[in-house]
């Protein structure tokens, strides 16, 4: 039998993180890192930018740290290696290879995989969905070639695919979206209508208000058919409509509840010694209470240190984070910090949308919540995160509405 200290599944940012954290506070331990991807860990939230539209930067300027850093740090990275099994009671995982590894402690950071939805032709040739350095090299060697392209769906990967697909050459972008506006859980509907506007300005073609019946062709994509009976012709189809956490492995156990695998402050699962980070992880929330899973890279990030340095044994820390995303679509740059999982009950908007520079604020019965910024710098970022974490008397102030 094979027998490591440290099992960590899932060589994502999470995975790679959690060795950070270890070998912070523990330069011996021996380390295993299996992730069934065959690209060292890469930064995801760049793989749309880097491989689509004007492709900036290129795969290796993605990567989270080269081969030698995992070489030097003495961590065994098994790329392409599904882990097939785990028994958490006795502490063995099996890899797809057929080898059994014994571990003191693991990690669980499977991730998460693109949402399919049950609808006809889902399966069809050119219909993308879009997770993997894989995924969206094999659309970009497509959106070469066809130049119809819908996207369905309006959250960040669908707004941010749609923006830098558009300023391709002789690309035609349309974007289905079950809502009247863009982005309006964040900006409020005043502001989600602007945004719709802008996008129809760059000359992306908006299909609000309606719902995906499901995708025509014979192999491969010839139309997208809408609820209400349209039928757009479509050489590539983008299905942009979320994400779920990937729990194969440990299903049937505690660890699989349907909202991820619940952990304590600690990251640490009711089963000892075993911990989860990244997208799978539904933690304590200390801000904003009860438990949240959040599928953020700096989450991952943060929680990969946190965990790392609890399973060394040599630190006790708990895991203390305020959402925050970030994301580009054409030269607009937003930061959204805070909960936006509730609807407001009241919004503040400050700034001028006619500069492209504003912040909304978020409440939710006095209290707030979270705020949306528009290419606003980064003071005012911090500032709002002091004030959402009640800083600096400890208690959050609570505003009459
Ligand atoms: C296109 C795209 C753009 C994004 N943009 C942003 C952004 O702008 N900002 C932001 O904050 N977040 C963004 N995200 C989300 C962010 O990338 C994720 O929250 C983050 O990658 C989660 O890290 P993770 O390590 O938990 O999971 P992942 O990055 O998904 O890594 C998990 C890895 O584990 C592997 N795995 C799963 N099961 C097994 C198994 N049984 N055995 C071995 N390996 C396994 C998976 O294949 C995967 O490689 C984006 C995501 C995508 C897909």
């Amino acid at each position: 039998m094979i027998r490591r200290d440290y099992l960590i599944v899932g060589a994502g940012i999470g995975g790679a993180s959690v060795c950070e954290g270890i070998r912070e506070h523990d330069k011996k331990g021996t380390i295993v890192l299996a992730g069934n991807e065959t690209a060292l860990p890469y930064h995801r939230p760049q793989l749309l930018k880097a491989q689509l539209g004007k492709r900036e930067g290129t795969p290796d300027q993605t990567q989270v740290h080269d081969a030698a850093w995992f070489a030097n740090n003495h961590i065994e990275l098994r790329l392409d290696t599904l882990v097939t099994q785990i028994n958490l009671e006795r502490h063995i995982a099996v890899l797809a290879n057929g080898q059994a590894i014994e571990f003191r402690k693991a990690c669980m950071a499977m991730g998460s995989r693109a949402r399919r939805p049950q609808i006809a032709g889902g399966n069809l040739g050119n219909v993308f969905y879009l997770r993997t350095l894989r995924d969206v090299q094999a659309l970009r060697e497509v959106a070469d070639l066809e130049h119809e392209i819908a996207i369905v769906g309006g959250g960040f990967i669908a707004l941010e695919a749609a923006a830098l697909l558009s300023q391709l050459p002789k690309a035609r972008v349309s974007l289905l979206h079950r809502a009247p506006h863009l982005w309006s859980r964040y900006l409020g509907p005043d502001l989600g209508a602007w945004l719709a506007e802008y996008y129809a300005d760059q000359g992306v073609k908006l299909m609000l208000n309606q719902s995906l019946s499901g995708f025509e062709g014979r192999t491969v994509l010839k139309n997208i058919a809408t609820k209400n009976g349209d039928r757009v012709p479509a050489g590539i189809a983008i299905v942009a409509l979320g994400a779920e956490p990937n729990l194969g492995l440990v299903a049937g156990t505690p660890l699989a509840y349907p909202h991820g695998t619940p952990v304590n402050e600690y990251l640490e699962t009711d089963e000892k010694g075993i911990f989860a980070v990244g997208d799978i992880a539904s933690y304590p929330d200390k801000i904003f209470g009860g438990v949240r899973r959040v599928e953020h890279w700096p989450c991952a990030v943060e929680q990969g240190h946190v965990a790392g340095a609890n399973m060394s044994g040599k630190k006790r820390v708990k895991f203390d984070y305020l959402p925050h995303y970030s994301s580009t679509v054409f030269d607009l740059h937003f930061d959204f910090v805070g909960d936006f999982s509730k609807p407001a009950t009241r919004l503040e908007i400050e700034g001028d949308r006619k500069n492209k520079k504003f912040l909304v604020r978020h409440f939710l019965l006095g209290h707030l919540m979270g705020v949306a910024f528009c290419n606003l710098p980064a003071e005012n970022i911090e500032a709002a995160k002091k004030e959402l974490r009640g800083w600096p008397r400890g208690k959050k102030a609570v505003v009459q509405e």
